[in-house]
């Protein structure tokens, strides 16, 4: 079979790069999707506050993909479901399988890889004690409660304060769970400012900044689970130990973009982000092969995933149409003080007609402050923030005409 795009992943990411790369006139769509539904992860997201950008409206989850699949179904884009994605080669062959085609190949043009992210597990965290029942990832016990309709315990305490950590807090408590805490490693919450207020403080659920997980309790199931304050370095301090009693850890300790199939492609990733690197179009190392949300990097908010999608299908599009093509010097983009990473890494100024859209975390909280970004020693554009934070993605908008030398451009933090 050959195709002219094929998209991995049917989440939000996958739908908007479907819709905007058939808007730019490409026909001969295709996208593969593991799961039994379309919409990614929005399916067992089902509180409110999606689509604040997009449409204006507070969404639930499935009602912001439900917009996408409509869309998605009016311009009869095709889709295979519980369809999973085996390989990728390095020639765009795509190797799949399902129960009614078994294993099989598509020879693509073009590509979208729209994967989405997993959930880190507590493997990655050497917390000492047995293994008891009673021990979730958050997205694990989201997906009990929100799709399966099981409640995966009474007491609970929750380790790691981003978003998923934050949600669950509250959709436990509303579920008749008590939720005794809420800890965190860092000195500052991964999550949003709204969600630890609509999540925590209008449930009184206590948010221990600073705390770790350093003992589980119970051979069976969790009998409780002992918190301590850690230094600056993350290590425990003695002596700060306390016991909570609880029949469920629920762990939110982050999430790690699903690059397999890219990275066995021999596509370039980024050590920080965990995702492709791309140019301003979204475009990987690998021809033809595009980038876009979750996958890429780590989103807040799911309206940016879909603009960063509609980038990538178009791109895709005009991939497919012009064979657009790489050109030798493009301008490096760093993530200078301050500033953890940049999604572009680099700006290919012959194809940059539009202005392009950084977008960038900090590494820590700051008040007051400015965002600036330089090429070598001339400042191209400063802007005041109020405060920055890791958990709230940044963007600054840059233009063709800023730029007149190929020199590297850094976007920094500074004070205010
Ligand atoms: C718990 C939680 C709460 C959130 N709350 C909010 C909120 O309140 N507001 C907001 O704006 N955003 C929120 N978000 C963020 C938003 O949901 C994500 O940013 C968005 O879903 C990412 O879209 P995506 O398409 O990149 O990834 P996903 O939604 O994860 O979709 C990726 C898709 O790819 C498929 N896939 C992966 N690998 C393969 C393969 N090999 N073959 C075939 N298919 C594959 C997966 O099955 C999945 O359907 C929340 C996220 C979570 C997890």
């Amino acid at each position: 079979m050959k195709k002219e795009l094929v998209i991995i992943g049917g989440g939000p990411a996958g739908l908007a790069a479907a819709v905007a790369a058939y808007d730019a006139g490409l026909r001969d769509i295709l996208i593969l999707e593991r799961d039994e539904r379309l919409g990614g992860i929005l399916n067992q997201c089902i509180h409110n506050g999606f689509g604040l950008h997009t449409f204006r409206e507070e969404l639930t989850g499935p009602e912001y993909a439900g917009r996408f699949i409509k869309q998605v179904e009016e311009r009869k884009i095709s889709y295979k479901l519980q369809t999973m994605v085996l390989e990728l080669s390095h020639d765009r062959i795509i190797t799949a399988m399902n129960r009614e085609d078994g294993v099989f190949q598509i020879e693509a043009e073009s590509v979208v890889l729209a994967m989405g992210c997993r959930e880190r597990s507590r493997g990655a965290l050497n917390i000492p004690g047995y293994r008891p029942a009673g021990i979730y990832s958050a997205g694990t016990a989201q997906r009990l409660v929100n799709m399966e309709g099981l409640m995966p315990g009474k007491e609970v305490v929750i380790l790691g304060s981003g978003d998923i950590g934050l949600i669950m807090a509250r959709r436990m408590t509303l579920e008749g769970a008590k939720v005794k805490v809420v800890a965190e490693l860092m000195p500052y919450s991964g999550g949003l400012k709204r969600n630890i207020v609509q999540c925590l403080q209008d449930y009184d659920i206590p948010l221990k900044l600073s705390h770790t997980v350093v003992d589980i309790q119970g051979k069976e199931r969790v009998e409780g689970v002992t918190l301590a304050k850690v230094d600056e370095k993350g290590k425990p301090v003695p002596g700060t130990e306390e016991f909570y009693t609880c029949d469920t850890l629920l762990l939110s300790v982050g999430l790690l973009p699903e690059n397999e199939l890219s990275k066995k492609a021999g596509i370039k990733l980024n050590a920080v982000t965990g995702g492709p690197i791309v140019d301003q179009r979204l475009a990987t190392s690998m021809e033809g092969v595009f980038a876009c949300g979750n996958v890429l990097h780590v989103h807040d908010l799911v309206d940016f995933v879909s603009q960063e999608a509609m980038l990538a299908g178009k791109s895709a599009a005009m991939y497919v149409q012009m064979q657009t093509k790489d050109y030798d010097q493009p301008i490096a983009l760093l993530a200078g003080e301050g500033v953890r990473y940049t999604v572009p890494a680099y700006l290919v100024t012959e194809e940059m007609e539009e202005p392009v859209t950084v977008r960038f975390r900090v590494t820590g909280i700051k008040k007051n402050c400015k965002i600036v970004v330089y090429q070598g020693d001339v400042q191209l554009l400063s802007k005041k923030r109020p405060v920055v934070a890791p958990g709230e993605m940044e963007s600054v908008l840059l233009k063709k005409e800023m730029l007149h030398t190929k020199e590297a451009i850094r976007i920094c933090v500074e004070e205010g």
